[in-house]
Order: structure tokens, then C-alpha cells, then sequence
């Protein structure tokens, strides 16, 4: 093991974790990063609240995931060894009132990234900034580095470059292409996590939330917290339809029930009689302002109409015009295929060549889904070399 020549390409959370598991078992890791520093869109993640996992139970934890193989390797390498993971690193975490798990208040998302760097320095691995992956043969793999072109040669090669969103963090999965050139089956990177645009009608409630709503597309739905944006609608429940929604003709038509813990019956129940709506609306149904402003979207004679009304508060149809752009996407759906890849993340017909994290073929929902999916798959990986 020790003697194998291991390079690592991207020193994103799925590669360092690769590294990691590797040098604590005494392998000599080089890892090659574009950038000039680490880990840039895992310190982005960390700005919106840094969800380094989620403390759900496991059977549960892996149905977040569409692909078998991250599922395994979510279970071999799981939440609660994340946990002792970072433990070890020096990092405390505490599980919030969502169930997700963030480093206690004093560790800010550069702390953590400092405490991983300091380890993986100990254990001897070697960052090399500024080199760009170009292209790999059997044996060795090119880089360009400060406009060299230069060839490092590698016994076991992992590639973890990432996804295709927030480019300017390094992520711009121009590996596709290079990958592609070599026949490898990539499914298309696309939007995930991404939200909606909507047609205008909701600008004016750019900035308000709807709370404990559940949304719909046909059979499928999601509880939870959306938000109007200036182009249209973000929050959980609106990632979890993408799935459904990719590849489907827009526009398209989702559905929010206002008041899922009534029925339309008890609604127009509540309903019937009343001299006023908006009163029975925000007192006898509880209804958020937010929520009355977007049933005031609808035309007069609807809003009045009380069948209408108590349909429309379980099935507000919301019309979406399409996914936002790549860029700005939470993470990517597609990426290296599994038919391409066997259980243990080996390109077929590459051997000695690894792959792990984003840039392969799942998706998951934030909340710490993306993170353990990396982590896990960059472990599957170190444990396969380890093996091999
Ligand atoms: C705004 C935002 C919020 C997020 N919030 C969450 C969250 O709350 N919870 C969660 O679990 N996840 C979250 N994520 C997602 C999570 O950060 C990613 O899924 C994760 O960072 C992917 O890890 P990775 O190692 O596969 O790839 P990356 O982190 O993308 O790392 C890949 C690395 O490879 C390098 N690289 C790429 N190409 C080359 C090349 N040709 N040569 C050399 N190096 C190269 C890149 O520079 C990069 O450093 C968020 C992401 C964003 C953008």
C-alpha cells in the first residue's frame, strides 16, 4: 500500500476525505487543486448555515439519495462516523432543531477546513495548488501549472472534481468533456436544488415565506418552508420536486396545499357562512399573511367563491417556466454514469482510477445530504484502494 504512487485530483470535501482515509493508514496522497486554496465551495456551503451532515436515523438518512451505491457507501462511512470524524479533528457539533448537524457556534466553516488541512499535514499529504487536471493516460496524469504543462505519474489515480455549479469556486466541470473524450458515459449535468421561475404574478411577495406548506408535482410532494424570490420560488420542498420535474416539458404546473392538516371539507366548512373571508382566513384557518396575499393573486370571483377558495388553499397551482440556471444551483444532477464506474467507484477500463463525490451521477437535497454523499463516496474510494 504505502509504496502505491496515490494522486488525488480536486481538494474538494470528496477528495480531502479520499486523502484523509488513505494517510491514516500510511499512504503517501498528492492532491492537485486548481485553485489556489482548498475547499472553496465547502466553505460557500458554510455560509448559509454549515450542514456538515443530518442526524435523521439511516433508513430514513438514505432515502434522500437516488443511487444504490451512494446509499452503501452513505451506510459503510455514515452520519454518525462524520460525527467522530470531526471529533477527532477537534471539531464539537451539535444537532439543530431540524435534525441537521453543524460545528458548535465557535468552529465558523474556515475553522473546520483549518482543522482538516492541520491533519491531513500531519499525516503527510501533500496539497499542490494552482495545477489544472487536463488529462490522464494509464499511467500518468497532465496538469498545467503556472501556463507548464507538466506529467505526474500515478499507480492509483481519484478523480474528484466536483459538479457543475458556482464555477468560480473551482467547480467547472470542464473534466467533462476530458472524460468524455475517452468514451466514458456521462448523464448531462444539470440543475439541482435549484429553484423556480415563476410567471410575475408573485414578485410582490419577493422576500415572504410560506411556512410548514406541502408542495406537489402529480404524485409527489414535500413538506416544508418556501420562499418568494424576485424570479420566483426557493426552499426545500421546492428542491425535492426537481427530481420529478427535469425532465418534464415546462411550464409546468406544481401545487401548494396551504393548510395540510385540514381537509378541503373541514376548509369550506369554516368557510361557509362567513360575511367576511380574510378573518376566517388568518383567525378560524390561521393562515399566514403570506398565504392570504397569494390566494389575493387569484381573480375576485374565485377568492369569493368559497368552493374555489377552500380548493384553491389545498391545490394553489403555482405555474413554473423552468429550473435556474446551472450556475447558481445549490449542486448538479448527472455527472460520471454508474455503468461506468463498478461498486467500488473504479472507471471501467481505467484501472487504478477512482472516482468520487459530486461529479458523479446522484443527487440529494441539502441539509447535509450533498456533504455525507461526498464524504462517504470519497471514503468507499479510500477503503477500495486500501484494498486493492
Ligand atoms: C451555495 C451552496 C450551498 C451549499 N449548501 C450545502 C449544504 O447546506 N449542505 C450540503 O450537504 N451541501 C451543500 N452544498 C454542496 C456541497 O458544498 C457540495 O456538494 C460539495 O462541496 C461537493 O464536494 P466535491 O468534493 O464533490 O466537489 P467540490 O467541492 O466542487 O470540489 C471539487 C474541487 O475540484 C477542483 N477542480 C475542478 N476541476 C479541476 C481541474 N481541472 N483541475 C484541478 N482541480 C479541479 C475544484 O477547484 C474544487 O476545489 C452547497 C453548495 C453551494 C454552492
Amino acid at each position: 500500500m504505502i509504496e502505491k504512487q496515490i494522486v488525488i485530483i480536486g481538494a474538494g470535501p470528496a477528495g480531502l476525505m479520499a486523502a484523509h482515509q488513505l494517510a491514516l493508514k500510511g499512504a503517501k496522497v498528492h492532491v492537485y487543486e486548481q485553485n489556489k486554496a482548498a475547499a472553496r465551495k465547502f466553505l460557500v456551503a458554510g455560509k448559509g448555515g454549515f450542514n456538515l451532515t443530518h442526524n435523521q436515523e439511516l433508513s430514513s438518512f438514505n432515502q434522500n439519495y437516488d443511487a444504490d451505491l451512494v446509499k452503501e457507501a452513505v451506510q459503510e462511512f455514515d452520519n454518525q462516523k462524520v460525527v467522530a470524524w470531526l471529533c477527532d479533528l477537534g471539531v464539537s457539533t451539535y444537532v439543530g432543531s431540524s435534525g441537521k448537524i453543524f460545528p458548535t457556534k465557535n468552529f465558523k466553516p474556515i475553522h473546520v477546513l483549518n482543522a482538516w488541512l492541520e491533519a491531513l499535514k500531519r499525516l503527510g499529504v501533500e496539497i499542490h495548488y494552482d495545477s489544472v487536471f487536463t488529462d490522464f493516460d494509464d499511467s500518468k496524469v497532465y496538469l498545467k501549472k503556472n501556463e507548464d504543462l507538466i506529467s505526474v505519474p500515478y499507480s492509483t489515480l481519484v478523480l474528484a472534481l466536483g459538479g457543475g455549479s458556482w464555477k468560480k469556486t473551482g467547480s467547472d466541470s470542464k473534466w467533462v468533456e476530458t472524460l468524455k473524450a475517452k468514451h466514458i458515459a456521462i448523464t448531462p449535468l444539470e440543475s439541482a436544488n435549484s429553484g423556480y421561475t415563476t410567471l410575475s404574478t408573485y414578485h410582490h411577495l419577493q422576500g415572504q415565506y410560506l411556512k410548514n406548506i406541502k408542495l406537489s408535482f402529480e404524485s409527489h410532494s414535500k413538506v416544508g418552508e418556501l420562499v418568494f424570490t424576485k424570479y420566483g420560488i426557493e426552499g426545500s420542498p421546492v428542491y425535492a420536486m426537481n427530481r420529478f420535474t427535469r425532465k418534464q416539458p415546462f411550464p409546468l404546473v406544481l401545487e401548494i396545499d396551504l393548510k395540510p392538516s385540514l381537509s378541503q371539507e373541514e376548509i369550506l366548512e369554516q368557510l361557509k357562512g362567513a360575511t367576511k373571508i380574510s378573518p376566517v382566513l388568518k383567525r378560524g384557518l390561521k393562515l399566514s399573511t403570506t398565504a392570504i396575499n397569494l390566494l389575493k393573486t387569484l381573480d375576485k370571483e374565485s377568492y369569493l367563491d368559497i368552493d374555489t377558495l377552500s380548493k384553491s388553499i389545498k391545490r394553489f397551482t403555482i405555474e413554473v417556466l423552468s429550473l435556474r440556471p446551472i450556475d447558481e444551483v445549490i449542486s448538479t444532477s448527472g455527472g460520471v454514469a454508474f455503468q461506468a464506474l463498478s461498486d467500488n467507484l473504479e472507471l471501467k477500463g481505467f484501472a487504478n482510477v477512482y472516482c468520487a463525490g459530486e461529479m458523479v451521477d446522484w443527487e440529494a437535497p441539502t441539509g447535509g445530504y450533498l456533504l455525507q454523499g461526498c464524504f462517504s463516496t470519497g471514503y468507499r474510494v479510500a477503503q477500495a484502494i486500501l484494498e486493492s
